[in-house]
């Protein structure tokens, strides 16, 4: 079977006839549609045909993936063009990246030429981790110390990463509306995160009110889960809350705004009398249900205000989550994310062994990323459209600069994207590898260095290595302190 040079891999390919030379194609008789009679708006037709190009669209996002796929058709190496019928439309409503800002920032420059990749991915959704322990990355002007003092901390012992030198920064509004219209002209939605009522750190520095021992703590330095969490029991901590999010909803035009939810330990809120009193007032079995609460509380507002929570896995644990919080599965043993979508809940699949970007090669190879499918076990036939999609994070603790991210992050970025777009039974991964190979040429004319081939899938003795190798730099007495 011959197969075009595309990634992610059109759904429907027909050959119409011998390849065209560049010098033949009829710029002015080609065309672009948007028509209803394609029902799915990221849907489009392309038919390269007697020197002419014509595109049809269900909307603008089609028409743009579209002429996206037309560039990469062009891009093949000669100058010509094959003549074909390609229909085609995503698998997955839900494609995306996520970024940590927060560990180490990235250059806003840096973060554009991951959109632009992602758009040649036709991916759609950038979810920015704005916010953690180690750093609070976006100005809010109602409570000007979250940049002022929460934006920077003192030094970065992140495993083998020791610096004594003060780290940090922010994104101003201004900035962040930028890159929230660079990705509105890509078909690219902005989703920020602020993650609570855990990875609080950096806002309990700046505002030591709204933990429960009130007390001033300095912005975290390590790596790790920390024991100070946003009190459930204090009206000052909504207060605040509710502030940062009318800010980060004006910021921020996304249909979904990310809240966290993750590791939360609840050492806190067992101590806290207020924390205490709530749960009894509440009627509230223990403080894992009291996460429940305060994620609804927090859903509820943004509900009251048109927006829609996403929450990490963890948020389910109290088993009170209401229906319409789309739950991003990272690490969940006890499959409540499979129960969510089996009760008609939405979920967003990032599997921490297969998507994590941050991890060696060693540890997750290219084709271990490729070969992952969303749907996961369990999942009843009639909910499999509760899967609406994937997303790949790049976390930052050990990647420090850009060149080292396009490393970690592609080709395997490009993997996840085609898994979200194409559908199972047209994916392939000997031939994603090597149309991956022809690929690399475009990441580099955008500034993207991605991993060297050589890299992708180590072979078993490199795979136990590394990943001893580095599990032996992450893991420090500091980091396993910081567990509760
Ligand atoms: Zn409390």
């Amino acid at each position: 079977m011959e197969t075009l040079n595309i990634i992610p891999y059109p759904n429907y390919i027909k050959r119409l006839g011998a390849d065209i030379s560049s010098d033949e194609l009829n710029v002015a008789g080609s065309t672009i549609t948007i028509t209803d009679e394609i029902v799915n708006p990221e849907g489009y037709e392309l038919i390269i045909e007697n020197g002419r190009v014509q595109i049809s669209a269900g909307g603008p996002a089609g028409a743009f993936y579209a002429k996206e796929t037309l560039k990469q058709l062009a891009a093949d190496g000669d100058s010509t063009l094959p003549c074909v019928e390609i229909r085609d439309e995503p698998a997955y409503p839900y494609r995306g990246f996520m970024l940590d800002s927060v560990r180490h920032m990235t250059a806003l420059d840096d973060v554009k030429k991951m959109i632009d990749a992602a758009a040649m991915l036709k991916m759609n959704v950038l979810h920015w981790h704005l916010t953690d322990d180690q750093g609070w990355r976006i100005e809010i002007k109602s409570h000007p110390e979250l940049v002022n003092k929460g934006a920077y901390r003192s030094g970065s012992h992140f495993g083998k990463i020791h610096s004594e030198e003060r780290y940090g920064g922010y994104y101003t509004k201004h900035e962040l509306r930028d890159i929230v219209d660079y990705c509105a002209k890509k078909h690219i939605e902005v989703i920020p995160e602020i993650d609570m009522p855990g990875h609080m750190v950096a806002a309990i520095a700046a505002y030591p009110e709204i933990s429960c021992r009130g007390e001033q703590i300095a912005v975290e330095t390590r790596q790790g889960i920390f024991p100070d969490i946003l009190c459930a029991g204090n009206d000052k901590t909504f207060e605040i809350i509710f502030d940062v999010l009318d800010e980060v909803m004006a910021i921020f035009p996304s249909k979904y705004i990310h809240i966290g939810g993750d590791e939360a330990p609840k050492k806190r809120w067992k101590e806290c009398p207020r924390c205490q009193r709530l749960i009894e007032d509440l009627g509230l079995n223990d403080e894992e249900e009291l996460q429940g609460w305060f994620v609804n509380r927090v859903a509820d507002f943004l509900r009251a205000n048109g927006r829609q929570a996403i929450a990490w896995n963890e948020s389910l644990n109290s088993g009170l989550l209401g229906n319409d919080i789309l739950v991003q599965m990272w690490m969940d043993k006890k499959k409540r994310s499979v129960d969510f979508a089996n009760q008609g809940g939405k979920i967003i699949v990032s599997p921490f062994y297969h998507y994590y970007t941050d991890y060696p090669y060693a540890m997750t190879p290219l084709n271990k990323t490729y070969k992952f499918e969303p749907v996961l076990k369990g999942i009843k036939d009639g909910c499999v459209q509760n899967v609406v999609g994937v997303e790949t994070p790049i976390w930052t603790e050990h990647v420090r600069d850009f060149k080292q991210m396009c490393f970690m992050i592609y080709p395997r970025f490009a993997a996840v994207a085609e898994t979200g777009w194409t559908q199972e039974y047209n994916k392939d991964v000997g031939d994603f590898n090597r149309r991956m190979a022809l690929f690399v040429p475009l990441l580099e004319e955008i500034g993207i260095t991605p991993a060297n081939e050589s890299a992708w899938n180590p072979n078993i003795f490199k795979r136990l290595a590394h990943t001893i190798r580095f599990f032996l730099g992450i893991t420090t007495k500091d980091m396993i302190k910081g567990y509760d």
